[in-house]
């Protein structure tokens, strides 16, 4: 049987670019990572729209993008039950839409209610071919396991989820353990990474035990202190991810033996870039009736704006006496707005500097395109016309897309952003371009550039696993079908 016997570890780390992981091997601080490039191949792959890291983990698990998995942002409204979500822009934000209703939003329901039923994840593939997937702390982590919650009574009084379905080996920040394994706490401090230090001790004891044949190693700390310094700065925390990678090998035996054993994928899931001016993209509509972030009252309201990090959402609600190429287009005069995106006549119509761009997937799998075609061009936003396409098809999507012009990022619902350090989350190069380390596998890569899409199925297929009709490029339709 094809691959029969083959392991694999993919290792995520939020958060960090190319240039950083780069000059992290330069200064020589970080040899596990340095080791995993020595032995494997390096490219520059491409993200989703938005880079932020909920849509961006979907797709990781998906292997989709936001068309076909449904997580369109950070901050969105839910047009089902007539509510903002948000997965946690900041604490003020999350006070802001409420915040046992985010950590819910963010724990349960992204995984179990807001992810597509028809998006197959990575785990479900896995253990679907009777393999065992493993996954520590990755926030997109649907699976066929029942794991009751560790805190039960905690989990009663906040009205959280008593049990949720994940990978077979399921670690996630305390809340769920498959298995007893003597790791640390997890949550204490994030600036001093103890989030890594945990899915260190975790994958010490599972790689130790061979305990999967697929796992997912998810490294959150980077993010947040490239949020804070900004991104060409925190090596500091780029070492203690390396750590991180590093008990993987000496539960090995060795960086040699690790790689023996497993094929191991490493990458980020956005980049960074560096933001120094702030915007409130909800004061382009300040003369309509705006949605409250908190039980507001949807049929009361023309809009509902949701902004986070460096891109935004305009969700035009019932009684909005504009229509959505209105909406769009007063961005024109707001500074702080670049690429603004929408759908027409079943095109997507992208706007820039007042200029037009229109298109829609060709026959033959080409983009039919009409108007200024360097309204996208491709240095400046890589993939840019697939990944608009698909953060527009994604029913959950707003009807206006918004991303942030360079340096500029847009304040959340609770007014915070990260001025004088690091943010993404808009389609431009910095934001959108990760780091895609492959050893012992070979990593697709279209024109030499990977796509976020392909780790999941590159990962099936090395494990001998046909990957699932919902991965790949399979929802690239019209538009309104
Ligand atoms: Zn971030």
């Amino acid at each position: 049987m094809p691959g029969a016997g083959r392991k694999l570890v993919l290792v995520v780390i939020d958060g960090l670019t190319p240039e950083l992981l780069e000059r992290g091997i330069e200064s020589g601080r970080v040899p596990a990572l340095a080791r995993l490039v020595e032995e494997g191949t390096y490219a520059r792959g491409v993200t989703t729209f938005p880079s932020v890291t909920p849509v961006c983990l979907s797709t990781l698990a998906t292997g989709a993008g936001p068309d076909v998995h449904h997580i369109p942002h950070l901050a969105w409204y839910h047009r089902g039950e007539e509510r903002i979500v948000d997965y946690g822009s900041s604490f003020p934000a999350m006070r802001a839409v409420g915040a046992r209703q985010a950590f819910r939003d963010a724990v349960f329901n992204m995984s179990h209610a807001h992810l597509s039923a028809r998006a197959t994840t990575v785990f479900e593939a896995v253990e679907d071919a009777g393999l065992v997937p493993a996954s520590i702390n990755f926030t997109c982590y649907r699976g066929r396991t029942r794991h009751a919650i560790k805190l039960p009574g905690l989990a009663a009084r906040n009205r959280w989820y008593e049990a949720v379905y994940g990978p077979r080996r399921f670690f996630f920040f305390n809340l769920f353990e498959s298995d007893e394994t003597g790791a640390p706490l997890a949550v204490r401090s994030r600036v001093d990474g103890s989030n890594d230090a945990y899915a260190g001790a975790i994958g010490r004891w599972l790689v130790t035990r061979d305990g999967f044949d697929f796992l997912v190693f998810y490294l959150p700390d980077f993010d947040y202190a490239s949020h804070l310094a900004g991104p060409s700065s925190p090596v500091d925390a780029l070492v203690r991810a390396d750590a991180a990678v590093g008990q993987l090998m000496e539960a090995a035996g060795g960086p040699d033996e690790l790689l023996a054993r497993y094929a191991v994928v490493l990458c980020s899931d956005h980049g960074q870039t560096h933001v120094d001016e702030v915007a409130r993209l909800q004061d382009a509509y300040a003369d309509l009736a705006l949605l409250a972030p908190r039980r507001g009252d949807p049929g009361a309201a023309d809009v509902a704006v949701t902004a986070s990090n460096r891109s935004g959402m305009v969700y035009r609600l019932g009684r909005c006496p504009l229509e959505v190429r209105d909406l769009a287009e007063r961005l024109d005069e707001v500074d702080a707005a670049d690429v603004v995106a929408f759908r027409e006549d079943g095109e997507a119509v992208v706007r820039r500097e007042r200029e037009e761009l229109r298109f829609a997937p060709g026959p033959g799998g080409g983009w039919r395109i009409s108007g200024d075609a360097a309204v996208l061009d491709e240095g400046g936003y890589p993939n840019g016309l697939e990944r608009v396409w698909r953060a527009l098809a994604n029913p959950n999507a707003g009807e206006v897309l918004v991303s942030a012009r360079a340096g500029v990022e847009f304040l959340d619902f609770g007014g915070r952003h990260h001025a004088g350090g690091g943010s993404h989350g808009s389609l431009v190069a910095g934001d959108s371009t990760v780091p895609v380390v492959a050893a012992g596998v070979d990593a697709p890569a279209v024109d030499g550039r990977p796509s976020l899409t392909d780790l999941a199925p590159l990962a099936l297929r090395y494990l001998g696993v046909p990957p699932p009709a919902s991965m790949g490029a399979a929802a690239l339709e019209p538009a309104g079908v």
